[in-house]
């Protein structure tokens, strides 16, 4: 069991007042609040550590460097992939993508080739998408998904075709809350010879992720989603793919030499880090995952499961409540809309009562179109929350429903 005060404790924004209200903080999937360690671990590494890495022959330097592989290292057991090799630090989830977008499709795509989405997707695993098909002349082809919101597995094997070349797809949609079933999508694709991009932008703070188990090629995620620092992201890849792709961004650190008439380019993981990375970013993202490890995520999945229950079974009974997303099986995020009331003045009124909720597309405007609405209220839930939070939220909603 979880002590959630404890937790709470950890967490020094969560006793902030808003409008003289106490903050109650539901917009995880944007961005998580984060604890004390990631934030010491920050102004310790810049107090202590700070030194350009890789480079140095002298001592600081040389702690730094192994600050950064040491957190590399604890992002691999983190996600069980085989080898720290297959760690590549990025920005975040969307850099993540668009380094395999780029360099996959000029090492792998031609004109006429196709890319498998899903209609759920975030933005940021659509767009990279098109602009390679404007470079490359590729097509995107869509999973669609049934009234639950679950992908329609058989329309998915329809999908495939000789000129399918990669099947790029979120493990956890951040509207719907559908947990995909990445496993059982990564094995079909296989079949096919095709391989896999997960995007685990919204999984990684809430499953225990294992990417040897799940099988995809690449598996992505942002650290400021799991309770790390803004600006550092994780692209897994494995070895013989990375191996395969060129190089994303040229410059200082991805090369083994250089002349003005040929570079010849570093091993992984250096291939893919051009420039000064965030050493100190990759270090706090090490310490959030220790930090979500020493809670175990299974213990997180199941209090969140439960804060998801209990929210869904009060907002249900509001009057003219409209839930998006009843996936069986589901993360702990409710988008819904309140009769004909407007998603931004909900919105607005709930922010007024010191409740944060995201409202609008949530960078998923094909899926709001698929769905016929232009946007939806969304609240996001973590272990850091309570049912006593979900209760004040449940009579705001009431409130802002009986003032329209
Ligand atoms: N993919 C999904 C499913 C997301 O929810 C998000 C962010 O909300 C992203 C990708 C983009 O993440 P980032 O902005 O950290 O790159």
């Amino acid at each position: 069991m979880l002590d959630i005060q404890r937790i709470r404790e950890d967490f020094p924004i969560l006793d902030h007042q808003i409008y003289g209200k106490p903050l109650i903080y539901f917009d995880n999937s944007a961005t998580t609040q984060k604890p004390r360690e990631v934030v010491e671990k920050i102004e310790s590494g810049y107090y202590n550590v700070n030194a350009n890495i890789h480079r140095g022959v002298h001592f600081l330097s040389q702690a730094a460097t192994e600050a950064h592989e040491e957190a590399r290292r604890t992002v691999q057991a983190f996600l069980n992939a085989r080898s720290s090799n297959e760690i590549i630090f990025t920005r975040g989830t969307t850099e993540s993508i668009n380094l395999v977008s780029s360099t996959f499709a000029d090492a792998c795509m031609s004109a006429g080739d196709e890319v498998i989405v899903s209609v759920m997707e975030h933005h940021s695993n659509i767009v990279p998408w098109q602009i390679q098909a404007a470079r490359k002349g590729i097509a995107l082809k869509v999973i669609p998904m049934n009234e639950r919101g679950e992908l329609d597995m058989e329309a998915y094997r329809g999908l495939f075709s000789e000129r399918t070349r990669l099947v790029s797809v979120a493990h956890v949609s951040n509207v719907l809350g559908t947990i995909n079933p990445v496993r059982e999508l990564t094995a079909i694709a296989h079949e096919h010879g095709v391989p896999v991009l997960v995007d685990g932008a919204q999984a990684i703070p809430h499953l225990k992720v294992d990417v040897q188990d799940i099988d995809a090629e690449f598996y992505v995620f942002s650290g400021h989603k799991v309770y790390g620092p803004t600006g550092i992201g994780v692209l897994y890849g494995k070895e013989e793919w990375l191996d395969r792709l060129p190089p994303y961004q040229g410059g200082g650190e991805m090369i083994a030499t250089v002349s003005f008439e040929k570079t010849t380019f570093n091993e992984l993981p250096f291939k893919f880090e051009a420039g000064t990375p965030d050493y100190i970013g990759s270090t706090a993202l090490a310490e959030a995952l220790r930090y979500v490890d020493r809670l175990g995520m299974d213990q997180i999945a199941a209090y969140e499961d439960d804060l998801l229950r209990y929210a869904t079974e009060r907002l249900e009974k509001i009057e003219g409540t409209r839930i998006f997303g009843k996936a069986a099986r589901k993360g702990a995020v409710i988008s819904f809309l309140v009769g004909t009331i407007h998603h931004y003045d909900m919105g607005m009124l709930l922010d007024r009562l010191g409740i944060a909720v995201r409202t609008g597309h949530h960078c998923a405007q094909p899926l709001m179109h698929a769905l016929g609405i232009e946007g939806t209220v969304r609240a996001s839930f973590s272990f850091y929350n309570t049912k006593e939070e979900i209760d004040a939220f449940v009579a705001g909603v009431e409130r802002v429903r009986k003032m329209f």
